[in-house]
């Protein structure tokens, strides 16, 4: 039993920021430097007014946070979630920021949230709520301004509704957002890209560790965007897929599930829980089972210094955006447990999202093929720069990440000459 380091209680923003003042004292960065990045650049707080299918109006809070645009447009997804408030669109805003730099792609961080549960609302309910979120933050964004991305709630659709209501008030715009419809613009590879890119380094981890993928169970949270494709894309690289899970609860066949015939079973509309060859299991047990990987791929925040003993994978890959705590995150990393941190993990979505940014300004579309090809480059750069300065320095792979991102930001902010 481990014995986790007792400390008050931090949102995940301060959270956030300590990370960075640690790696700012590392690098021995300027106080005016820091001054700058304690805090996002600009948090814009509207309100939304839907008219709701039953006649009544509802207002939802909603928040664009623009964190850092020294190194280029400020690019983040936007979230439709009951607990989207100002701290978690702050946080995820932040590591935009962070991971944006780690992958060297030329853009700031930002992110947005409206307070809202989107399983609860029809379609046509999403749909106003969308356009009239798109009015309310239009002044802010831009194709060379802050270009939004889909995240938890929200999909190509909710891209296409947003594309659509900027272009009202400016003109056709496909780049002014990024995962959205193919046949609106978007890039091919955008939908699978970051379960793609947790596949590509978990493969590279694999390799460095000397360890076969198929004596790998793998552990996956969540079955969105990036849980789906991130099981799917394990189980074809080899490694069986014994876990995963969605808000309600989750499935375990020891020795992998067939992926395959549970995407079959999703898609015929039955609900996870109605998968007939597997074991039902809560998310607690999820977290908890004895797998080598463990992929936490829906919300923050999930395991804590209060459950983070229960986790018996020697592997985690965070998909999701701070799944852990820092207490959790110490703890697992003082037993030994190589964590992969967000900023890596989960970067093949903004990769694949600048993909698509580009072509929309050139115009032209990029095969599969090709699209993939520079995903995995971009990635696998990124990972092995993060594993050499992790060893260089005797770090944790979060620790190295942070060291290159936050460097990155500092030269752009002194070569701008903001200070
Ligand atoms: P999504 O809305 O498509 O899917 C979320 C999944 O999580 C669903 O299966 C949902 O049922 C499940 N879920 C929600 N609450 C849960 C809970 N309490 N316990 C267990 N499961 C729960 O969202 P997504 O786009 O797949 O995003 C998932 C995570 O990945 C988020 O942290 C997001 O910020 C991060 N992320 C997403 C992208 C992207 O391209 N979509 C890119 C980088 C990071």
């Amino acid at each position: 039993m481990v014995t986790t380091i007792s400390r008050p209680a931090m949102s995940s923003y301060e959270e956030v920021v300590n990370l960075f003042e640690e790696t700012a004292d590392r690098l021995g960065l300027e106080e005016e430097v820091r001054l700058l990045l304690r805090k996002p650049y600009r948090e814009l707080h509207v309100e939304v007014p839907v008219r709701m299918d039953d006649g009544s109006v509802a207002v939802f809070p909603g928040y664009r946070v623009q964190h850092c645009g020294a190194r280029g447009p400020y690019k983040g997804g936007l979230r439709y979630h009951p607990d989207a408030d100002l701290d978690e669109v702050r946080t995820l805003a932040s590591l935009m920021t962070w991971k944006c730099a780690l992958t060297d792609l030329p853009f700031g961080g930002a992110k947005g949230g409206v307070q809202c549960d989107p399983a609860a609302m029809s379609e046509s309910e999403l749909n106003r709520l969308t356009r009239r979120y798109a009015q309310n933050i239009a002044h802010i964004i831009g194709i060379n301004r802050d270009i939004p991305a889909p995240d938890m709630g929200t999909n190509a659709q909710t891209m296409a509704w947003l594309m659509d209501a900027y272009g009202q008030l400016n003109g056709h715009t496909p780049g002014i957002v990024t995962g959205k419809p193919v046949a609106l613009g978007g890039s091919l590879g955008r939908e699978a890209a970051t379960g793609r890119g947790v596949v590509l380094v978990l493969g590279e981890l694999c390799r460095d560790l000397r360890r076969e993928p198929a004596a790998m169970p793998v552990a996956v949270q969540g079955n969105g965007n990036v849980g789906s494709w991130t099981a799917r894309l394990a189980a074809e690289a080899g490694f069986p897929v014994v876990a995963l899970s969605d808000i309600t609860g989750g499935i375990y066949a020891k020795d992998g599930l067939d992926i395959d015939a549970v995407c079959g079973h999703l898609a015929d509309g039955g609900g996870l829980a109605g998968f007939p060859d597997a074991d039902r299991i809560t998310n607690a047990e999820l977290l908890a089972l004895p797998c080598a990987v463990l992929i936490p791929a829906a919300g923050g925040d999930v395991i804590t210094e209060s459950n983070c003993d229960a986790v018996r994978a020697d592997i985690v890959i965070e998909a999701a955006n701070h799944p852990l705590t820092s207490a959790a995150d110490d703890a697992l990393t003082q037993r030994g447990t190589i964590i992969l941190p967000d900023i890596l993990a989960n970067a093949g979505g903004v990769t694949v999202s600048y993909f698509e940014w580009t072509q929309n300004i050139q115009s032209f579309r990029w095969e599969e093929g090709r699209v993939n090809e520079e995903l995995a480059r971009i990635i696998t750069h990124a990972y092995r720069s993060v594993r050499d300065l992790s060893r260089e320095q005797g770090l944790s792979m979060r620790r190295a990440a942070y060291l290159i991102a936050v460097e990155r930001v500092a030269e752009a902010i002194r070569l701008r000459g903001f200070v």
